[in-house]
C-alpha cells in the first residue's frame, strides 16, 4: 500500500477560492444561485465556497444538503424501497441555478441520481457541477463545470479526501495505490 498527498491544505484552499471566482464569473454574480452539497464531504465543500462568496461579494448564498445513497441505480437491492425520489431541501429550487458539490467525481452515477432528485424537487433554471477531484472513468455523459484538480487514476486506485470539519482537523487529498 502506497499513499501520496496530491493536494495539501493550501492547494485545497486555493482551489475553492478559484472555484468561487469561476462561479461568480460564469453566473454573472450570485443572484438565483443556490449550492447543494452531496453528503458527506460535498456539504463541507459547498459551505466553504459559500463563505468565500460572502467574503468576495458580501452576499449570503443558500446551501442545502443531499443524501443520494438510496437513489443510486446500482446500489439498490431488487425489491428494496426506493423511497420518494425527491430532494429534501429547506428552500425552493424552482428557477434557481443549482450548483451541485461533491468531493470526487468517478462514474457519474451519483450525480445522475442527484439530478433526478433535484428535478423532482422543482424545476431549476439550470444545474452545474463542482467537484474537488475528477478522477476520470465516466460511465455517463456528465462533466463538471468546476474542478479543483483533475487526477487521472487507475480503476483500482482510490482518492482519499480529508476535510478538517470531519477528518481530525486535517485538510488534504491523497491517492492510494492498494
Ligand atoms: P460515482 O457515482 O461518480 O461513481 O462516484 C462518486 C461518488 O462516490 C462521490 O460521492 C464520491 O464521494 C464517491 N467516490 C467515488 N470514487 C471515489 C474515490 O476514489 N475516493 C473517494 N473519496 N470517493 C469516491
Ligand atoms: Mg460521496
Amino acid at each position: 500500500e502506497d499513499i501520496r498527498v496530491i493536494m495539501d491544505e493550501s492547494a485545497i484552499r486555493r482551489a475553492l477560492t478559484r472555484i468561487a471566482h469561476e462561479m461568480l464569473e460564469k453566473n454573472k454574480g450570485i443572484e438565483d444561485v443556490v449550492l447543494v452539497g452531496i453528503r458527506t464531504r460535498g456539504i463541507y465543500l459547498a459551505r466553504r465556497v459559500a463563505e468565500r462568496i460572502m467574503e468576495i461579494e458580501g452576499v449570503p448564498v443558500e446551501v442545502g444538503e443531499l443524501d443520494i445513497t438510496r437513489y443510486r441505480d446500482d446500489r439498490l437491492a431488487p425489491g428494496a424501497d426506493e423511497g420518494s425520489n425527491a430532494a429534501e431541501l429547506p428552500f425552493s429550487t424552482r428557477d434557481k441555478r443549482i450548483i451541485l458539490f461533491d468531493d470526487v467525481l468517478y462514474t457519474g452515477r451519483t450525480i445522475r441520481a442527484a439530478m433526478d432528485a433535484l428535478m423532482d424537487h422543482g424545476r431549476p433554471q439550470s444545474i452545474q457541477l463542482a467537484v474537488l477531484v475528477d478522477r476520470g472513468h465516466r460511465e455517463l455523459p456528465i462533466r463538471p463545470d468546476y474542478v479543483g484538480k483533475n487526477v487521472p487514476t487507475a480503476r483500482h486506485e482510490q482518492i482519499r479526501v480529508s476535510l478538517r470539519e470531519i477528518d481530525q482537523g486535517e485538510d488534504h487529498v491523497s491517492i492510494l495505490h492498494p
